[in-house]
């Protein structure tokens, strides 16, 4: 989502002739896009914030914007008030509106535009936003309240800002929201919205990120099965393997119903790949729920997962993890090992069948699986083909293109 916003951002910069620079001595503005998920991640934007002293006393003219969810957490005032060399405070909820803080700075863009800026090309993949906010309430997430609830962007907006992104080069589209299956904006559903998405030309794949096992219906599993372009790749993630702490976290889901809806659409598309997110250390998570957690990695057939150790985001001493960090530490390197394990296992299976690469270099792509691949000969970047998996590196298929 931040990524996504960021691109968003760098382009308002570039509708003003600015160009992205890794060099913050040549920078003439900088934006910190801030996270607060977890609490490392607030932390570390904090810390960021603070080093950036150095470069406003370097550069007093340069201007300072920090914006996302650490901000919009935080507030202004009281970023403000602790670090008063920065310019402008723009909050997730106002992230739509961060074209007015840039011209409060800026002033207003040029109406010739800048159409050659490096910043309007889009990358192969290209992130599409399509709702904002959260109007679920998982009991470990902050993401409601610094996003707000759910809004649903209207398919018009959808469809030119996918357009536009092809037409800049993307050829693969990702449409993103925290439950981005559950969109719904007057009689568009999810499955229309992607039929409409997948009809759009010089389009060669489309994802999503992240569904919900809660919004899924028969309408989905139709278009999947019928829709080559539709990648055969879900990251759908679970948080745990046991029932106590799914019905802690208030995910709406048991184990059996989430294995379920996984099975039922593998059943209709076979070689579907799934990853997934996990949450270590949840309050109150025993040694038995976390082999829950362990046990669900194998049942799932997972291709990959993100694991997270537990975060506090309230003041509220019941959500304190029980563990110390230690004990936390432990826990996330058994998972993340197990994954480990798991996902070569996964990745093995796909040896001696045909997938279809979208190449990103010459020599290397990702399958509609989403599986990287490398071929030694064959490809060439924003082209797809048929490879024939014949091995694979530690976290790669190794193909040849038919
Ligand atoms: N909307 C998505 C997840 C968005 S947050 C969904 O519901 O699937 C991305 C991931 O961060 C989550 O899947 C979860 O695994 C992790 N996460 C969120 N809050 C966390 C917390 N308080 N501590 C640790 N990990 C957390
Ligand atoms: Fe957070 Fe995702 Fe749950 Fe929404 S669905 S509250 S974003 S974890």
């Amino acid at each position: 989502m931040n990524s996504a916003d960021s691109a968003d951002i760098a382009a308002a910069f570039g509708r003003r002739g600015y160009e992205l620079t890794d060099e913050l001595k040549k920078a003439d503005a900088v934006v910190v896009n801030t996270c607060t998920v977890r609490q490392r991640a607030e932390d570390k934007a904090i810390s960021q914030i603070g080093r950036l002293r150095v470069w406003k006393e370097k550069h007093p003219e340069g201007k300072l914007f920090i914006v996302g969810c650490a901000a919009q957490k935080l507030g202004g005032k009281a970023i403000k008030n602790r670090f008063p060399f920065v310019d402008e405070v723009t909050g997730a909820r106002a992230i739509e509106y961060f074209e007015d803080a840039l011209c409060a700075q800026l002033g207003p863009a040029p109406e010739t535009g800048y159409p050659d800026s490096a910043l309007f090309r889009s990358p192969l993949s290209a992130y599409v936003t399509i709702m904002r906010g959260c109007s679920l309430k998982c009991s470990y997430c902050i993401v409601p309240a610094v996003r707000g609830p759910a809004v649903f962007l209207p398919p018009k907006t959808i469809l030119e800002d996918a357009r536009a992104k092809l037409a800049g080069g993307a050829k693969e589209i990702v449409l993103l929201g925290q439950t981005v299956n559950a969109y719904k904006h007057d009689k568009t559903t999810f499955s229309e919205l992607l039929r409409k998405v997948l009809a759009l030309p010089g389009l060669a794949r489309l994802r999503f990120m992240s569904p919900h096992p809660l919004y899924f219906d028969d309408a989905f599993t139709d278009l999947l099965v019928k829709s080559p372009k539709l990648a055969r790749y879900l990251h759908l993630p679970v948080q745990s393997g046991s029932d106590r702490i799914l019905k802690a976290m208030r995910r709406g889901y048991t184990r059996a119903q989430y294995l379920g809806l996984i099975a039922k659409l593998r059943a209709a598309v076979p070689d579907l790949a799934v990853s997934t997110d996990f949450i270590v250390g949840y309050p109150g998570e025993t040694e038995e729920d976390f082999a829950d957690t362990l046990s669900m990695l194998k049942e799932g057939r997972f291709s990959m997962a993100f694991c997270f150790k537990y975060s506090p985001r309230t003041d509220n001493p019941a959500m304190v993890s029980h563990l110390d960090e230690p004990a936390m530490e432990a826990r996330l390197e058994k998972l993340l090992a197990a994954v480990k394990k798991n996902s070569r296992v996964i990745l093995q299976e796909r040896i001696g069948k045909i997938e279809e690469v979208l190449f990103e270099t010459e020599n290397y792509g990702r399958t509609s699986g989403n599986f990287g691949c490398r071929v030694k000969a064959g490809g060439s970047p924003g082209s797809s083909a048929q490879a024939l998996i014949e091995g694979t590196d530690k976290n790669t298929l190794n193909g040849k293109v038919l």
